[in-house]
């Protein structure tokens, strides 16, 4: 969903109507309206075959008003500007609307890490590292997981940060293995995140957990560890997808067997289910990705890539909720036509934000030299994500708008505010003589 200020055509753009609902000053709307820095870089890598590869890579700090700025780093053939810039511009927001003390960045490479070597990852992930050096660190940019990098990763961009410091630097990027300085349960954090979204919106309406089917698009990490919670909770995943395919069972699948079938062979095609409570075996059905998109399910949670949802295929999907745990998996067009059928969409900035709320958790933890226990940072992902999305849920219903515009305000309002607190164009006029 391009909800920036600049990215859209249509008049009023879903963000002005924020800005109008919200009569935020002009200065602060100029302020949103672009990012504040963003650096391209070439790195080289030198390929196992001893040829020189060259790779474009961005970092967008989008605006560092309420802290220093966070967001993750994607390897992707589709990254691009204007794609980082989008979803560092959405980190801004979600940061505010779960009220962390961060500002939004995001940053990516643009690669297909499934065709590089172990080693060449390793030196790509250095290399980034190297060239985004002076941008970034525990006051200023922070960085972490998302599409295709994970805290392997991570523990490689931390190490060449402290050969270059000559330090160790822990809080300059999350996500890391614990061995090195990471956080106990941030691996699932988004995907835990997403659940405890989605069981207060059950709450509120009364559903019981086993009377609602679920569909999955994306198994990867917030795909796996919101289905494998979900399906603890009592929730029936009838549908997987990933990038190869889609399985469907109408009695339900166990996402665990599933995950470790996945990771043998790489994908979910062709697999035989086994539920191990009944001891059932059972072949999962295949479908098409699409298929798995246009079920008539009660919840479909959107867990891969953007854009998932368009004009196009917006009439043809069935659920009556919508768990937005990718970025951006809804366009704004379809957006509109969803809402206007009636379908709930609980939106990125809220429901995926469990990631950076660990993030900061881990972030926090390093800069005391302190670690807490999986319980104690679970808690604390309960009851930052349970506030906010109970802000949300009531904002909703009083001023009667959607859940994604219910978002924005808590967010924007925030941002305004910090934004206001520097002062405006009424505060210098008011104090000029
Ligand atoms: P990942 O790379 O671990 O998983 C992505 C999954 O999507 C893979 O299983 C892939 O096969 C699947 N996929 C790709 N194209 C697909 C398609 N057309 N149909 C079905 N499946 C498809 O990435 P991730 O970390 O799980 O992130 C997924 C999304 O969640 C991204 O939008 C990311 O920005 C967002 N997100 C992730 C985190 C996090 O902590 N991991 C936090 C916030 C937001």
């Amino acid at each position: 969903m391009s909800t920036r200020p600049e990215t859209e055509a249509d008049a009023p753009t879903f963000i002005e109507s924020i800005f109008e609902r919200l009569d935020v000053a002009e200065d602060v709307r100029q302020r949103l309206a672009r990012a504040k820095f963003t650096a391209q870089v070439s790195i080289p890598v030198r390929m196992d075959d001893g040829s020189l590869k060259v790779f474009q890579g961005w970092r967008v700090q989008y605006d560092d008003t309420r802290g220093p700025t966070k967001g993750g780093v994607r390897f992707h053939p589709q990254v691009s500007a204007e794609e980082v810039t989008n979803l560092s511009f959405w980190m801004t927001i979600k940061c505010a609307v779960v009220d962390l003390p961060f500002g939004g960045a995001k940053g990516g490479i643009c690669v297909d890490p499934k065709c590089l070597s172990r080693l060449e990852l390793e030196r790509l992930s250095r290399g980034y590292i190297r060239a985004i050096h002076d941008l970034i660190g525990p006051n200023r940019d922070i960085p972490a997981p998302d599409v295709n990098t994970n805290a392997t990763v991570m523990g490689w961009m931390a190490d060449e940060f402290a050969q270059i410091e000559r330090r160790l630097v822990p809080a300059m990027i999350t996500g890391k293995p614990l061995g090195l300085g990471g956080s106990a349960g941030r691996v699932a954090a988004t995907g835990r995140g997403a659940l405890q979204v989605l069981q207060l919106w059950a709450k509120r309406e009364n559903k019981a957990p086993e009377k609602l089917r679920i569909a999955v698009q994306g198994f990867g990490n917030a795909g796996y560890h919101f289905a494998r919670l979900a399906h603890a909770a009592g929730y029936r995943i009838v549908a997987i997808s990933d990038s190869k395919g889609a399985i469907y069972d109408e009695e339900g699948l166990d996402p665990q067997p599933i995950w470790e079938h996945k990771n043998q062979t790489r994908e979910l095609k062709d697999m035989v289910y086994c539920d191990e409570s009944v001891c059932a075996q059972s072949k999962a059905e295949n479908l098409s990705q699409q298929q798995l998109l246009e079920l008539d399910v009660d919840v479909l949670v959107l867990a891969a890539l953007e854009d998932a949802i368009d004009e196009d295929n917006a009439e043809r999907i069935k659920a009556k909720v919508i768990l937005e745990i990718a970025n951006g998996p809804v366009t704004s067009k379809a957006d509109q036509l969803l809402t206007e059928a009636g379908v709930l969409i609980l939106p990125d900035v809220l429901v995926n934000a469990g990631g950076v709320i660990v993030s900061h958790l881990e972030w926090v933890q390093n800069r005391m030299g302190d670690y807490w226990s999986e319980e104690t940072v679970e808690q604390r992902l309960d009851e930052r994500i349970g506030k906010a999305a109970e802000a949300c849920f009531e904002r909703a219903k009083q001023e009667q708008v959607s859940m994604r515009t219910a978002a924005y305000l808590q967010g924007v309002g925030r941002i305004a505010a910090a934004m206001s607190n520097q002062g405006t164009r009424t505060y210098f006029n008011e104090h000029s003589d």
